[in-house]
């Protein structure tokens, strides 16, 4: 049996309806990424970047196309199911980390299985020692560097075990030696089998993915 890619997108189209008529944010996309593969993602401001990155979190919906997260048809969801899919399914990292400031990292870490009641407090130690923050376990994010504060959100990110790793401008605030070490993490992450999907603007990305893509008017090229 063949093995089912953990994040499919088939002939996705996204239309914004306003005002001023119809944007066509996303025009007929297909898009697939495989296990074991870091994917990053360029495009001008304006091509539709932040549109795919919203429609494959399952932050918003298509108006046209598929979506399939390890094979399952996600395309239509009820909010609750997209929250559920979501969790099971999805890391993100985000550009300015998104940390709790007043929480230490393996607090932050930690905090998504302390939602769904089951606080994993070990995994969240294994997580930030796999990410070389295994002695600042206890620093909260205002005494922890860029870069760090950056790990302890790909740990976090990692929490729930997920099939794919979505991540937007993530060396977008750190200087050139400490997004290289995030790169690295990267790597890592997809060869243990998470698809890592980067979008960015940081032509050092490309140097770390397995693939590049670009967005342009909505189309990847
Ligand atoms: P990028 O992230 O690459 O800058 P976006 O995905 O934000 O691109 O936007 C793609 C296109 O869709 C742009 O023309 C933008 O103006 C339009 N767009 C994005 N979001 C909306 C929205 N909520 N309503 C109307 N148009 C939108």
């Amino acid at each position: 049996m063949a093995a089912t890619t953990p994040l499919e997108l088939d002939g996705a189209v996204k239309r914004y309806e306003g005002a001023s008529g119809t944007v066509t944010a996303l025009d007929g996309v297909d898009f697939r990424v495989g296990s074991n593969e870091f994917v990053c993602l360029f495009g001008p401001s304006g091509s539709g970047k932040s549109t795919m990155l919203n429609v494959l979190g399952l932050l918003d919906s298509l108006t046209d196309g598929t979506l399939r997260l390890d094979g399952e048809d996600v395309t239509t969801l009820s909010i609750e199911e997209r929250t559920e899919v979501r969790r099971e399914y999805l890391g993100f990292v985000f550009q300015d980390y998104h940390l709790v400031p007043t929480l230490t990292a393996v607090e932050n870490v930690e905090l998504p299985t302390v939602f769904d009641g089951r606080a994993e407090r070990e995994r969240a130690r294994e997580l930030l020692d796999r990410v070389g923050l295994g002695d600042r376990l206890d620093h909260k994010p205002p005494e922890l560097s860029g870069g760090q504060c950056q790990r302890v959100a790909i740990a976090r990110s990692l929490i729930n075990r997920p099939s794919v790793l979505l991540a937007d401008e993530p060396t977008g605030n750190l200087d050139r030696e400490t997004g290289k070490v995030i790169l690295d993490e990267f790597q890592r992450i997809s060869d243990a089998g998470v698809s890592v999907v980067v979008v960015t603007h940081d032509p050092l990305v490309s140097d770390y993915a397995d693939r590049r893509l670009d967005l342009v008017d909505g189309e990847l090229g």
